[in-house]
């Protein structure tokens, strides 16, 4: 079979036993990726890129898949969806002020989750217990911490957070295997006791006593790999437009292939691509 467009971010979900489920969307159909674990896969790349917002030809893609001008006018390219503490839409200055209500106006949950590391990280959906971002990173172990009103305090909260642990995944290190059991529940009470003065001073503020408590699950989540690579060769399809190889595993947003090779699928959002399989 032969698939050709553009490339996109793999649509994730979580199966009842809580194993990553990928869909990649490309030439209107949507294609099982763990399906194609174990199988010989080819993608070539056509030398063109577009725009994952306005689909006009860019030379170079921005912000994971957009075109110069919308990366610098879209408010979903700005710095502060990075840096979810430096969120200015109270200040009037928002890019796009209705984006900014549907995203950054409604509730977002603080978690913590082990991506080879423990990391901080913020979501705004969290659908039966699991959010799409934490398989995006290519998590193990998750678990919410806070539910807070909006955007701009899930930020603040975060950056408080990165006194005692870091807010970055580590693709390196999250591709190198399963990832080593950690006890994020402690690390949560942890966290929770030493930032006890500063949450409730920022719940004050927004009209609240206390944030209310979260769901305490510590969710697991695993992956269809069936080998790791073991020196890490990450393939680039400017430097590489046409690679093939058996698809060994997927985990994050990656393709891990044989040969010890892995893709971002992500990075290269917008690249007109065929896929044979
Ligand atoms: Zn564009």
């Amino acid at each position: 079979m032969q698939y050709s467009g553009n490339l996109s971010k793999m649509r994730v979900s979580a199966s009842n036993d809580c194993v990553a489920q990928y869909t990649l969307a490309l030439g209107g159909h949507d294609i099982d990726m763990n399906d194609l674990i174990g199988q010989s896969v080819d993608l070539t790349y056509h030398g063109e890129i577009h725009c994952v917002n306005c689909e006009r030809t860019t030379k170079k893609s921005f912000n994971q898949g957009y075109c110069y001008p919308c990366m610098m006018k879209l408010a979903e390219c700005d710095t502060c969806i990075i840096k979810p503490e430096l969120c200015h839409y109270q200040q009037g200055t928002c890019r796009d002020p209705q984006w900014g209500e549907t995203h950054c106006l409604s509730d977002h949950f603080v978690y913590l989750a082990n991506t080879g590391n423990m990391k901080v990280g913020i979501t705004r959906h969290v659908s039966d217990g699991i959010s799409s971002r934490w398989i995006d990173q290519g998590a193990t172990q998750a678990t919410v911490m806070l539910r807070v009103p909006d955007r701009l305090t899930s930020g603040r909260i975060e950056k408080l957070c990165t006194q005692f642990i870091g807010d970055k995944t580590n693709w390196r290190t999250m591709l190198k295997g399963p990832a080593e059991h950690q006890d994020l529940t402690a690390l949560k009470q942890r966290l929770l006791a030493e930032l006890d003065d500063e949450l409730n001073k920022i719940a004050q503020e927004k009209g609240l006593q206390a944030f209310a408590p979260v769901d305490d699950t510590l969710h697991t989540i695993s992956y269809p790999v069936d080998t790791y690579p073991v020196k890490i060769k990450s393939l680039n399809l400017d430097k590489t437009p046409q690679f093939s190889g058996v698809l060994t595993g997927i985990k994050g947003q990656y393709w891990i292939l044989d040969e010890d090779r892995v893709i971002n699928i992500r990075k290269f959002a917008g690249y007109k691509v065929t896929l044979t399989v």
